[in-house]
């Protein structure tokens, strides 16, 4: 059977995105014909320029007339007439009052110029339009371009409506995703103690990543953000067609170096509302078909594909370990790493260092012996155990370093977060010694061709992390050459998982710190 709607699929109009669009071609269409002017001999090339001519040469306004005499079509096309016919002077118009009008006879009917545009236009249209119209003064190539910038920005005020539609489109849609994720994955079970912090708990932990203040400290801290941007970009072999996960993505940098650096498909999670910038920020680099975007704690959350090539993060804490999102990296490591693939940074190590720096013990310490004259010797059994996040002047170190902790990252377990070590601090110098310090060096070693290191040491630029430091509530005195056996031990505080104690054993004292 032959179908018959194909003539008229040919006969149909075709089809506009809105009226106004068909108004504009109307419009167009009536400004390529050529008008007499009502009361000179001047053509003008469309029926609005005539009405814009007539008032801005003649002073009249038809308009107006047409108004004020509330002529209907018959009304209007008799007037044409009769102004043609009896060539009246504009004023003559402008001074009828209301009641019976000269053009009010049959005879104003019959056309007096033939194919005269002026009767061929619709009336309410015509009114209509003056109403819009540029001043008179406005040529009619300018009035074209006016309204073309009109179109222009009405068109331009819909595209940036339907963009931020979509946008908000983009975070229901990631917010559902997250939801629906949540309630699949809640009754999964969790390793580790962070992975069994109820979220209530945590909410504060992660509300702090949610103010940009953070992220810009860490963006702007170049030896960091420069040295996995490095690692990234000079290793492209280690990403290039791998499927990524980044732990803690906060803005996204670390998921825009990677997918820079080639990787097939980044998945970055973070559970902080730091990620709803993120997702802005990854659509404004044009990474949104390489990098997927989920918010949730990795704890929480189920990712997309089974497993990944590579796991990056930057998880790292004051000491390295304040904060125990390592935890969170390895519970991620463990569950979606595939054989063969790799956590960076890999390889991580804490040292100890002797400080002699006299005049900041007396300035923490000694000072509260002697408070606008009164006794505060008591509070030093509180300000000493409460380990302090400062830079330290390398011209004060005292000792050689002592590395006490190295982690690699793709086989330390959970359990080996908690440790104790033995460490010896050789020293450099004889004076007063009165404090330890401690920090953390990290590398990108596994496979790569262009190996990245950076330490957070104070002999270094210094970082966001800064140094930690541990002062003797007493200080004391040290030779140079002589060599000070300690032990260490550091653990989660069990209160507040993130938090840690860090006990010393020295010569002659036991002291514990709490980093918090
Ligand atoms: N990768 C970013 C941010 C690092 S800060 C950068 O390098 O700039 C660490 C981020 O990890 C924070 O935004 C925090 O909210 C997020 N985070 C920490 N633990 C997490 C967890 N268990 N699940 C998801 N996100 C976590």
């Amino acid at each position: 059977m032959a179908d018959s709607t194909d003539t008229h699929i040919e006969e149909m109009p075709e089809l506009s995105d809105g009226d106004e669009d068909d108004d504009d071609e109307q419009w167009m269409e009536e400004e390529r014909q050529t008008v007499t002017c009502l009361f000179c001999h001047k053509l003008l090339d469309s029926v609005s320029a005539t009405l814009q001519h007539c008032t801005a040469e003649h002073q009249l306004s038809l308009v107006n007339v047409i108004k004020k005499h509330r002529l209907d079509d018959y009304g209007y096309i008799k007037m044409i007439n009769f102004i043609r016919s009896t060539k009246c002077a504009p004023s003559s118009l402008m001074e009828l009052s209301e009641g019976p009008l000269p053009w009010n006879k049959e005879d104003f009917l019959r056309p007096v110029l033939q194919d005269d545009p002026l009767l061929q236009t619709d009336l309410e249209e015509l009114c209509e339009k003056d109403d819009m119209s540029p001043s008179p003064r406005t040529q009619p190539s300018d009035e074209l371009l006016c309204r073309a910038q009109a179109a222009e920005a009405r068109a331009k005020r819909s595209e940036e409506a339907l963009t931020r539609a979509m946008e908000d489109l983009h975070k229901l849609k990631l917010l559902a995703q997250g939801l629906v994720l949540n309630a699949e994955t809640s009754k999964s079970s969790n390793l580790g103690a962070v992975a069994e912090l109820r979220e209530d708990e945590d909410e504060a932990y992660f509300s702090s990543y949610g103010h940009y203040g953070i992220h810009e400290e860490m963006l702007k801290d170049t030896v960091r953000t420069e040295s996995y941007r490095d690692f990234m970009y000079s290793n492209p072999e280690v990403f290039r067609d791998k499927v990524v996960l980044d732990v803690g993505c906060g803005t996204g940098i670390l998921s825009m170096f990677a997918a820079r650096a080639g990787a097939k498909k980044v998945i970055a999670v973070d559970q902080s509302e730091i990620i709803y910038q993120a997702m802005d920020i990854v659509r404004s680099n044009q990474l949104e078909n390489v990098i997927t975007l989920i918010k949730g704690r990795i704890e929480d959350i189920k990712l997309p594909v089974e497993k990944v090539d590579i796991i990056v993060s930057e998880w790292m804490g004051y000491f390295l370990l304040f904060e125990s999102m390592l935890d969170s990296v390895l519970y991620a490591r463990d569950l979606y790493l595939a054989d063969g693939g790799s956590v960076y940074p890999d390889l991580c190590n804490i040292s100890l260092a002797a400080v002699g720096d006299a005049e900041k013990h007396q300035s923490r310490i000694g000072f509260w012996d002697d408070v606008y004259g009164f006794n505060m010797a008591c509070m030093k059994s509180a300000v000493v155990p409460e380990a302090v996040v400062e830079v330290v002047n390398a011209e004060t170190l005292i000792s050689e370093p002592a590395v006490i902790q190295m982690l690699d990252c793709n086989t330390v377990c959970l359990s080996e977060l908690e440790f104790t070590a033995d460490f010896s601090l050789k020293m450099t110098k004889t004076t007063e010694w009165t404090a330890i310090v401690g920090y953390f060096d990290i590398f990108f070693d596994k496979g790569c061709s262009n190996k990245v290191i950076f330490s957070t040491g104070p002999q270094v630029p210094k970082t966001h992390w800064k140094q930690t430091v541990f002062l003797l509530e007493k200080p004391m005195a040290v030779k140079a050459g002589e060599e000070l056996q300690g032990r260490i031990n550091v653990r989660k505080n069990k209160k507040d998982p993130r938090s840690l104690f860090v006990t010393f054993d020295l010569p002659d004292k036991k002291q514990t710190y709490s980093l918090q």
